[in-house]
């Protein structure tokens, strides 16, 4: 049986929803362009695996595995980034409740020693890359993980609870090189909802 290909989700919301901390154009190019080359290229890397199996030609797998990686953890990230964002006041903003507000006292102290650890592994990302808050099961704990590109320093098996991207494609429009303003706002616009439903899933699994 054939699988099948990726394709470019639905936003949860409008693309001028999240102004002021993100614009509608910065938001549309992000989506439009920059989540659709992940789509495309994780897209064009089946069909070159497809290609070579009907044509019996080796594929390059160490520069394949590689691209697949970028592109599918791209795809991944942003589908998990948006969902994890929603309109400030309107289930974006605030702070953790229950079992989520738990988890993170227990391990950082306080919700501001999370954010300011977050924060700064949002801050330091060198080039392109993310800021995530994970959750390891084996030693029970919530871990901030500092994502290169798409793909790099991921854990296998721990489960992203929310990720916050810091390419450049996704302020430079707003806040040009002003990535720690940035950040600053991501904070009115984080969807805690969806982070406690996220990591009350993975604790029920
Ligand atoms: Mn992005």
């Amino acid at each position: 049986m054939a699988g099948k290909l990726y394709s470019l989700p639905k936003l949860p919301y409008d693309y001028a929803a999240l102004e002021p901390y993100i614009s509608e154009q910065q938001l549309t190019l992000h989506h439009t362009k920059h989540h659709l080359a992940y789509v495309n290229g994780a897209n064009a890397l089946i069909e070159k695996y497809g290609k070579a199996r009907k044509d019996g030609v080796d594929m390059d797998m160490k520069a394949a595995s590689k691209e697949l990686s970028f592109h599918v953890g791209g795809f991944n990230l942003h589908n998990k980034f948006w969902e994890n964002m929603a309109p400030a006041g309107k289930g974006g903003g605030g702070v953790p409740k229950g079992e989520l507000a738990k988890v993170i006292d227990a391990e950082y102290g306080s919700f501001d020693r999370f954010r300011k650890e977050f924060t700064q592994a949002a801050s330091s990302t060198e080039g392109s890359g993310w800021a995530a808050l994970s959750y390891c099961r084996t030693a029970e704990r919530p871990v901030i993980l500092q994502i290169e590109k798409h793909n790099v320093n991921v854990v296998p098996g721990w489960k992203m609870l929310l990720v916050l991207d810091v390419w450049e494609h996704a302020y430079y429009l707003d806040y040009k090189n002003d990535r720690g303003k940035f950040i600053e706002g991501f904070w009115n616009i984080v969807n805690w909802n969806v982070v406690a439903d996220r990591l009350s899933a993975w604790l029920k699994k």
